[in-house]
């Protein structure tokens, strides 16, 4: 589904990934999980091709994505992404913030559009608020409206950077436990986070980065029961 060999990716001099090489099957999920400044988001964002890469490659669907001469904006259009601060558009209702890529970007007419946003929304438990500004809304609430907004354009893959870290604990729960149903529905995601605990439980792969470099991968049972680097396993003790 996503391959990424070799990649670097540098910011002036200072070279924030090195030689990556990651593999993504198809309905699985890769969780990225390492310190702060170690790559995560960096990686996700040239996977979607928000960051240009300085060297190596990325595959979408066997499509080499960083071919320049590639649709930039098609591959995007392939791929979902959420961030942790939910960017909603203020001035929007939930629905129409959902509506607006299927229907100025990929042309589905309104009504089937909201359909399909309210059948997403039902599904999230986001069913009541359609009609609602996102200021009215819960963090939790806000942040479900975003994955159901990424989720929308019937992304191949969907990519999560620290959906919960603007969250209060109370709140986290209910973001974690849709990532878990869309898993159950074989959706294919990677995700930067920094708990541990959903980390281990939701991942088919975990990448543990250190300096920009995929330093161990395994199951999650390889990388949280029995981490073979000396640095994964500092690491996990202190966190854990
Ligand atoms: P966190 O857990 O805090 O989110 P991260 O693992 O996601 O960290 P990145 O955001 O990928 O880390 O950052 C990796 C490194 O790249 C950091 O040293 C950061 O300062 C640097 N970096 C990221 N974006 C830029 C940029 N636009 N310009 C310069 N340096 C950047
Ligand atoms: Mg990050």
């Amino acid at each position: 589904m996503l391959r990424m060999e070799s990649v670097r990716k540098t910011f002036g001099d200072s070279v924030v990934l090195r030689d990556v090489d990651l593999e993504v099957a198809p309905h699985t999920v890769t969780t990225l999980i390492g310190a702060s400044g170690s790559g995560k988001s960096t990686l996700l964002r040239c996977a979607n091709l928000l960051e240009e890469i300085d060297d190596g490659a990325i595959w979408l669907d066997g499509e080499e994505i960083t071919d320049p001469r590639v649709d930039q904006d098609a591959v995007r259009r392939r791929i979902g992404v959420v961030f942790q601060a939910y960017n909603l558009f203020p001035h929007m209702t939930v629905l129409e913030n959902i509506t607006l890529a299927p229907r100025r970007v990929h042309g589905v007419n309104r009504a089937e559009a909201e359909a399909h946003a309210r059948e997403l929304l039902d599904r999230l438990g986001l069913g009541a608020k359609a009609g609602e500004y996102p200021d009215r809304l819960s963090g939790g609430q806000q942040q479900r409206a975003a994955i159901v907004r990424a989720l929308a354009v019937r992304p191949r893959l969907l990519l999560l950077d620290e959906i919960t870290a603007a969250l209060d604990p109370e709140l986290v729960g209910e973001v974690l436990n849709v990532v878990r149903d869309l898993k159950n529905d074989g959706m294919t995601m990677v995700l930067a986070t920094h708990e541990m605990g959903f980390a281990r439980e939701v991942a088919d792969q975990v990448c543990f980065l250190d300096g920009g470099v995929i330093l161990e991968r395994g199951s999650a049972e390889d990388i949280f029961g029995n981490p073979q680097q000396e640095r994964t396993q500092r690491f996990l003790r202190r966190i854990v």
